[in-house]
């Protein structure tokens, strides 16, 4: 087994960054930090409680009241996102190589993230520009207009798969709407979340405007939620730590927004172009490690083409190469954690009791250390099972026969999560009629992993609340107060 590759300068010790200064924890606490190819500890970070959370809150309300950020025209805010996004491209090489390192991401895909990082700063940077607002004209009696403004200070809470995209798909349109902001990154992957304090520093972002809190989410991201400070709650992460979050608002009635899980169906019907639906279905769940939140982590196959494409798609499956995250040929690298890879692995053995098992099924031979999992992909799972009904999160599939359309729908619309969906078929007629019929917030007919940054994105059902993207995205984070004036 080679070596694990170890970043130069790797940091051996994680900060909160407050009023513009990195700090420890009042109470000088830390938690360990452990990479997923060794499971040792590489790094000690501060672990935030209630008193660093309301240091970081009153910080970023000052900066708020100074008006500095929040009253910069959008021309100005722009420009600032725009040397953010200039930054993170510029050590896009740095950013893969640490993500990689930190959450087992294979490193071309974890490079791919951090280029969407930037994108996303580019993107609110022209829409805050473009954006225009409401009036009405009421002849002879009055007018009516729209008087945008931040809402104040937003929390946003993240979870560890590819963590800093993630942060930057909150960060971009909170700051680009002029709000301050705290970020409480993941715990099991905090480590390129520590490079935003120099990116926004060097970017002009006034101080206080961004401030971080490292820590467990039962601390450090309760007192975020609890704290009076916060208007806003951005949360991506686990249904039931969103359900937890949203009963710890209600008595302040915050603005939330709510990103969670999935166990997203990817229909194929008989006339599907076969060859492009076995790539696509593959990468659905395979890529990222399968740790993404649209996985289409259930594959329904329409009964007369189901042997063959259980055999292709296995014999495929078998030759993904599993390995070392840094090797720019692995395609799956280690599960982020060993928490984690206990939870995908004991839902492999439960897949063994529920399904035919056709590929992987246990770590690969080859690598005896660290958190791998063959990709696994489990046949003739029916629909009252756990590994079909519950969110893995891992390199793990479970393949399902339908013998209609009514049938496919029923088989889809099964599950309580509604994030995505994908649909297979070469009559148009009917992917439309599929796709509108499937109980998702997302669905891509003949296609993946390609959305145009204005489009809705977010779940129904369990999987979500409210929906980012786009304008959407700038309306969560703004108040938009009425103006009437009498004419
Ligand atoms: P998680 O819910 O365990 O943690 C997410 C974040 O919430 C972390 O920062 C954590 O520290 C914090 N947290 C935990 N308990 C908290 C509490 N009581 N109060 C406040 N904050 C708390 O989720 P995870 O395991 O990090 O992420 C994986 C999950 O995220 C999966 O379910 C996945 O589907 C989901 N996800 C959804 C989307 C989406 O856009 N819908 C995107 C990515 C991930």
């Amino acid at each position: 087994m080679t070596a694990r590759h170890v970043p130069d300068g790797l940091p051996t010790h994680l900060q909160h960054f407050i009023d513009g200064e990195l700090r420890d924890s009042a109470d000088g606490t830390t938690f360990d930090v452990l990479d997923p190819v060794s499971n040792e500890t590489y790094a000690t970070a501060a672990a935030g409680g209630a008193a660093d959370v309301d240091a970081a809150v009153r910080a970023a309300r000052r900066a708020f009241d100074a008006g500095t950020w929040s009253e910069r025209p959008a021309r100005g805010r722009a420009r600032v996102l725009n040397a953010i996004a200039d930054l993170v491209e510029a050590s896009d090489t740095r950013l893969a190589e640490l993500e990689t390192f930190d959450t087992g991401l294979p490193i071309t895909q974890a490079l791919g993230q951090a280029q969407r990082a930037a994108e996303n700063f580019r993107f609110f940077a022209d829409l805050v520009v473009a954006q225009s607002d409401d009036a009405y004209k009421v002849p002879g009696r009055q007018v009516n207009y729209v008087n945008r403004k931040p809402v104040g200070v937003a929390g946003l809470i993240t979870p560890w798969n590819t963590p800093f995209m993630l942060e930057s798909w909150k960060l971009a349109p909170s700051i680009a709407s002029g709000c301050s902001v705290v970020l409480k990154p993941a715990e099991f992957t905090p480590l390129s979340a520590s490079l935003w304090a120099q990116i926004f520093t060097e970017a002009g972002l006034p101080q206080g405007v961004f401030n971080l809190v490292n820590g467990i989410g039962e601390d450090a991201g309760d007192a975020l939620v609890k704290h009076p400070g916060t208007q806003l709650i951005s949360f991506t992460g686990e249904t039931t730590t969103g359900q937890l979050i949203f009963r710890n608002s209600a008595t302040q009635l915050k603005g939330l927004s709510m990103e969670l899980g999935g166990k997203s169906p990817a229909v194929v019907f008989a006339d599907a172009d076969l060859e492009a639906a076995l790539d696509s279905t593959l990468f659905g769940v395979f890529s990222l490690n399968g740790e993404r939140c649209t996985a289409g982590s259930r594959i329904l196959v329409q009964r007369s083409i189901y042997d063959e494409f259980v055999d292709r798609y296995a014999t495929r499956a078998r030759n993904i190469v599993v390995g070392d995250p840094h090797d720019p040929r692995t395609e799956v690298g280690a599960l982020v954690h060993p928490e984690h890879y206990e939870r995908v692995l004991g839902y492999v053995e439960v897949g063994k009791t529920e399904g035919r098992l056709v590929a992987g099924g246990g770590r690969p031979d080859h690598l005896p250390v660290g958190n791998y999992l063959a990709p696994t992909v489990f046949a003739d799972v029916p629909s009252t099972a756990r590994i079909f009904q519950e969110e893995i999160f891992g390199p793990v599939v479970a393949i399902t026969p339908f013998e209609d359309e009514a049938d496919a729908v029923r088989l889809a619309n099964d599950v309580k999560y509604g994030l995505a969906g994908y649909v297979w078929t070469s009559d148009l007629t009917r992917g439309h009629r599929v796709a509108h019929a499937i109980e998702a917030g997302m669905v891509w007919l003949n296609s993946h992993n390609v959305r145009d940054l204005r489009s809705p994105f977010g779940g129904v059902k369990a999987s979500g609340l409210g929906h980012e993207g786009g304008y959407r995205s700038l309306d969560f984070y703004s108040e938009q107060q009425a103006v009437h004036i009498t004419l």
